[in-house]
C-alpha cells in the first residue's frame, strides 16, 4: 500500500509499504478521509519522530477483522483516536488524559491507503461513526475534541466573553463552541477572509490582529476578557493576551509560539489579579464523545470549513498550503481519490 512519508515539511514522499494481516484482535480500515492538523506541520514538534506517516484526524471502513474481533465488522464506518489512555494512572484518574504515558501505542498515521488498528486501539480508541456524520466530517471528531478540553480547561460554563486570537481551523471552532454557550466573541486574524468567515460563525466583534486588539476589544466588551484562547502562534498575539484579560480570567494557550520564541509572563501583575495562565494540549475519551455529540446533531458547522481535497499523491501540497496558512483552512487528503478538489468560495470575493 501506498504511504505518504513525512521527512520534514520541503520533503514528503509517497513509498510504499507492506500491509500485514490483522492479528486475532485487530483490524485494517481503509482511509477515506484525514485532515492535516496544524500540529502536523510544526517541525520542532514533529521531527524528533521522523520519518514519518503522519495524519490522525480520520474517517475510515473497516475492510478486515481479525478472528476474535467482535466490536466492528467489515463495512463499518469508524473514527480511531491516535493515541488512548489506560484510564488507571494518577494522571488519568485525575482527568489529565494527554499526560498519560501507560499506552505506548499509537495509531498509525493516517496518510496512508490503509491502517492496521490493534487490538488495544480498536477496543478502546475506535468510535463508529453515526451515520450523520460523513468521512469527511469525521476527521474534525479530534480537533473538535481539543476545542472542547481547552474550554474546559478555561472553566468556561456560558456567558463569558471570550477573545479568540487566530482564526484558523481551530480558531473558528473555538468561536462556534463558545457561541454555543451563550458567550460574547471577539475574535481576530491578519487575514480579512477569516475574519469575515469568524463573524458568519459567530464571533460578535472582529478586530485585524495588527491594530490594537485589547483597547478595540475594550471598548466593544465595555472591559476584558474572561477567557483568551491563543489559536495561532504569533507571538504578538501573546502580548495581546497578556493586555486583554481579566482579572481572575484565563489565558489558553491551544497553539504556543514554539521553542525558539521565549514568552515573557507578566506574571507581578498577574499575581494580584489571579489570572490563570494554562495550557491545553490533545484531549481524552470525554472529549472525543462530545465532540462526536456535536458533530452528529450539526450543532458545529464543518463543511465550510474544507477548503481543499488531495489525493495521497498530492499530500506534499497539502502541507504547503496548511503551512502557508492563507488560503486553507481544513486541507483533506483522500488517500483513494485521484483527483484534488478546491471547496468552500473563499468568502473575501
Ligand atoms: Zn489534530
Ligand atoms: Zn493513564
Amino acid at each position: 500500500m501506498k504511504v505518504a512519508m513525512w521527512y520534514n515539511n520541503g520533503d514528503i514522499r509517497i513509498e510504499e509499504q507492506p500491509l500485514c494481516p490483522p492479528g486475532p484482535g485487530e483490524m485494517i480500515v481503509k482511509v477515506i478521509s484525514c485532515g492535516i492538523c496544524g500540529s502536523d506541520v510544526v517541525e520542532w514538534y514533529r521531527l524528533p519522530r521522523a520519518p514519518l506517516v503522519q495524519g490522525h484526524e480520520i474517517g475510515a471502513v473497516v475492510v478486515e477483522t481479525g478472528a476474535a474481533v467482535e466490536k466492528f465488522k467489515t463495512g463499518d464506518r469508524v473514527f480511531i483516536a491516535p493515541k488512548v489512555p489506560c484510564l488507571q494512572c494518577r494522571y488519568c484518574r485525575n482527568g489529565h488524559f494527554p499526560q498519560c504515558t501507560g499506552v505506548k501505542e499509537r495509531l498509525p498515521g493516517g496518510f496512508a491507503e490503509y491502517i492496521l488498528v490493534s487490538e488495544r486501539l480498536l477496543e478502546q480508541g475506535a468510535y463508529l461513526l453515526p451515520d450523520s456524520i460523513s468521512f469527511d466530517q469525521g476527521t474534525f471528531i479530534e480537533p473538535l475534541a481539543c476545542v472542547v478540553r481547552s474550554q474546559a480547561v478555561a472553566g468556561l460554563h456560558g456567558g463569558e466573553s471570550v477573545l479568540v486570537l487566530g482564526c484558523g481551523m481551530a480558531g473558528l471552532l473555538q468561536i462556534q463552541l463558545a457561541k454555543r454557550r451563550g458567550c460574547r466573541i471577539v475574535a481576530t486574524d491578519i487575514d480579512p477572509g477569516k475574519l469575515k468567515r469568524a463573524a458568519s460563525l459567530g464571533a460578535d466583534l472582529t478586530i485585524p490582529a495588527a491594530e490594537d486588539v485589547p483597547e478595540r476589544m475594550k471598548e466593544f466588551l465595555r472591559g476584558k476578557a474572561d477567557a483568551v484562547f491563543l489559536c495561532t502562534s504569533a507571538l504578538p498575539a501573546v502580548v495581546q493576551a497578556w493586555s486583554a484579560v481579566d482579572k481572575g480570567g484565563a489565558v489558553v494557550f491551544f497553539a504556543v509560539p514554539g521553542p525558539e520564541k521565549p514568552v515573557t509572563i507578566p506574571i507581578n501583575t498577574f499575581w494580584t489579579q489571579e489570572v490563570r495562565v494554562l495550557t491545553s494540549y490533545y484531549c481524552g475519551p470525554p472529549d472525543i464523545e462530545e465532540s462526536m455529540r456535536l458533530l452528529a446533531a450539526h450543532a458545529i458547522e464543518v463543511d465550510s470549513l474544507i477548503t481543499h481535497r488531495f489525493p495521497l499523491s498530492e499530500t506534499a501540497k497539502g502541507f504547503q498550503l496548511v503551512l502557508e496558512g492563507r488560503a486553507a483552512l481544513k486541507v483533506i487528503i483522500q488517500p483513494h481519490e485521484q483527483r484534488s478538489e478546491s471547496c468552500a468560495p473563499c468568502m473575501d470575493q
